[in-house]
């Protein structure tokens, strides 16, 4: 089959495991992680990168799946540059995310 489309499907494929996962997350959050570690090994079989706006949903440390406000918390620094701080409530470490003022790297966090 056509590498592209191959690519093109897995991408999709991977939106919609993120949009799944965040929608059952409340009830099944067991689920919603398999969901994320799916997701994940799309891409990695298939050579795909997750966009950067659904990475932030994921731990870099210990790879849980991310929602903000119930085991992750944003906060938005400015000192030196601008940059958003996402604590993992699970393992506890932080990931930290530069963007740009006016920008639209920021959103969809
Ligand atoms: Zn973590």
């Amino acid at each position: 089959m056509d590498q592209l489309l191959v690519k093109d499907i897995a991408r999709q494929r991977i939106e919609l495991l993120f949009e799944m996962a965040d929608k059952i997350y409340r009830q099944y959050p067991d689920l919603a992680q398999r969901y994320i570690d799916l997701a994940r090994k799309i891409g990695m079989r298939c050579r795909v990168k997750i966009p950067s706006w659904l990475k932030r949903r994921i731990c870099k440390h210990c790879k849980s799946f991310l929602i903000p406000g119930v085991n992750c918390r944003v906060r938005l620094r400015t000192n030196r540059f601008p940059h958003l701080v996402i604590t993992c409530l699970k393992c506890g470490r932080q990931m930290r995310y530069p963007y740009k003022i006016g920008g639209k790297s920021a959103k969809k966090v």
